[in-house]
């Protein structure tokens, strides 16, 4: 267990964790009704590091009716649009000039490596903040040269417009709790939403510190307003008739439950759910890229990522020498807490999702599948769970049907790529998946075929925000990043003018 070069956490952390936190709501942290208070963990120790309330729904009435009232009033959507770009551009400023003490935050509360969180929590997501920060300036509808036949010798001019949908609820997962909620955050108030976040449970810090940036970078009072609970905090909001669009990220038993809920009040939603990605390696494939991108497609947060690489599909003639690559770092790999920089594995998020892995971990043991890496327990304080790489798994296992979301890879032998494919495909799932060959006949032929929201070629992960993201199939309803995120947060009117 490495804890060499442990990062000192600095005394605003120290300070910001300790506070008696409330719920963010009308631009200031508020004592909440429910006098239920949730403990949130640090996953490297197991030890309690702050506390925070567990919001009920009339906690959420409050939240909603602060961003009701922000949107009504108009503080926010009435502003020009190139002054919401500007505040918005300002708001990245304001988390970049924040950024070691929110990535130190996150690294606390979640547990993933700190090169993780100021790379990609916090670094992609300024870069996301200024990319999305563009579009308020680039709203557009469109003209329509309309034929309306009556009465005779009328003349019409149609046009659209797109209006901000409204109060947006936000609900976010627990493995990028940060990059999650400002993936909701940023497109919903370019469009010229209000909002109200809802962080995981077990990750609520980081989201209660973004809505208090954001009143420092001059976003009024109201538009960003956070709820931190459970289920019953997740379902109150779900449900709220005065919400106008649910943007959920987590799992599909989850999300179908808000899709459910939101169709009683037809509030709009769009759905990031879980995934079961395959990755397809040709007999051509680049053995050391491959294998790369596979550790990196597959550990990244100890596998914690709804487009994490969790199937590899190998031709044969390839087969062993990946396999043994893979099985060779991963045993080789140190385990640490997110805080020392060099350790290479840190820990799952919480006791319970560390449990949840270990039981499919004991499954496939169960079931006789042959262990490469991982496989044993750590006997350490926090959630660790040792990269774990299992070989030959046929395709009726457990392994290659349920959602693990840890650290687990599972290799499977194929002659044929159409065998591949088809092994690739007979999931319920159809977030991400990614092939790895040179042969660009072979990618052009096999790309269309991929039942995938993202197809990646010769990389498994990599994001931009231009990039839309999300599933086919039960991995989810909608798209986030470039304008489709935008769309998602607007309601087109139709104008018909008579002249
Ligand atoms: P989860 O579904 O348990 O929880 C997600 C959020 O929903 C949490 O904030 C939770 O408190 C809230 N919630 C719980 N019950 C609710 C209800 N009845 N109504 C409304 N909200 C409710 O998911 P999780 O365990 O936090 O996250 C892991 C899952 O998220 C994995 O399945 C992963 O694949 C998925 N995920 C998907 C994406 C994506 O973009 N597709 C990204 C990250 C994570």
């Amino acid at each position: 267990m490495s804890q060499d070069a442990k990062v000192a956490v600095s005394d605003a952390v120290r300070t910001f964790v300790r506070r008696e936190h409330g719920l963010f709501i009308d631009g200031a942290s508020q004592p909440a009704h429910s006098p239920r208070r949730q403990d949130v963990f640090d996953p490297a120790t197991g030890e309690i590091l702050a506390s925070v309330p567990d919001a009920d729904a009339a906690d959420v009435d409050r939240a909603v009716a602060s961003a009701r009232a922000a949107f009504d009033a108009r503080v926010w959507r009435g502003l020009r649009p190139a002054d919401r770009e500007r505040i918005l551009l300002r708001f990245a400023d304001v988390l970049e000039a924040h950024a070691e003490e929110l990535a130190q935050l996150e690294t606390l509360n979640q547990g993933k490596s700190i090169n993780i969180s100021r790379a990609i929590e916090v670094g992609a997501t300024v870069e996301y903040v200024r990319y999305m920060a563009g579009w308020a300036t680039k709203i557009t509808g469109e003209t329509l040269d309309v034929s309306i036949p009556f009465p005779p010798g009328a003349r019409y001019t149609a046009f659209t417009r797109k209006e901000p949908v409204g109060v947006v609820a936000g609900i976010v997962p627990w493995n990028f709790p940060l990059m999650i909620a400002v993936w909701k955050l940023v497109p919903a108030l370019a469009a010229g939403c209000t909002i109200v976040l809802k962080p995981s449970p077990e990750t609520p810090l980081t989201a209660l510190r973004l809505a208090e940036l954001a009143i420092e970078a001059g976003i009024p009072a109201g538009v960003v307003n956070v709820v931190t609970g459970g289920r019953e905090c997740g379902a109150a909001l779900a449900s709220h008739p005065r919400v106008n669009k649910i943007s959920f990220t987590g799992s599909t038993p989850t999300g179908k439950l808000v899709g459910a809920a939101a169709v009683q009040n037809m509030t709009r939603f769009s759905l990031e759910l879980g995934g079961k990605n395959p990755a397809v390696m040709l007999a051509d494939v680049d053995v050391d890229q491959a294998v790369q991108g596979a550790l990196a497609g597959g550990f990244l947060n100890q596998g914690q990522v709804c487009a994490a690489v969790s199937r590899i599909y190998v031709h044969r003639s390839k087969y062993q020498q990946i396999a043994g690559a893979l099985a060779d770092v991963a045993n080789a790999m140190t385990l640490g807490p997110g805080l020392d920089p060099s350790a290479q594995v840190n820990p799952l998020v919480s006791a319970h999702h560390r449990d949840k892995v270990e039981a499919h971990i004991a499954r496939a043991k169960a079931d006789g599948l042959r262990f490469l890496a991982g496989g044993t327990r750590v006997d350490e304080p926090g959630y660790y769970v040792r990269p774990t790489v299992i070989a030959d798994v046929p395709h009726d296992a457990a392994l290659i049907r349920d959602e693990v979301f840890g650290p687990v890879l599972a290799l499977v032998p194929f002659d044929d790529p159409a065998d591949a494919l088809r092994l690739a495909n007979d999931t319920p799932y159809g977030l991400a998946a990614s092939l790895w060959t040179n042969d660009l006949r072979a990618v052009m032929n096999l790309v269309p075929e991929i039942d995938a929201g993202t197809v990646w070629v010769n990389c498994h992960v990599p994001l931009d925000p231009g990039m839309p993201f999300g599933g086919y199939k039960q991995s989810g309803i909608g798209r986030e990043f470039g304008k489709h995120a935008i769309e998602g947060f607007t309601e087109t009117k139709s104008v018909c003018i008579a002249h």
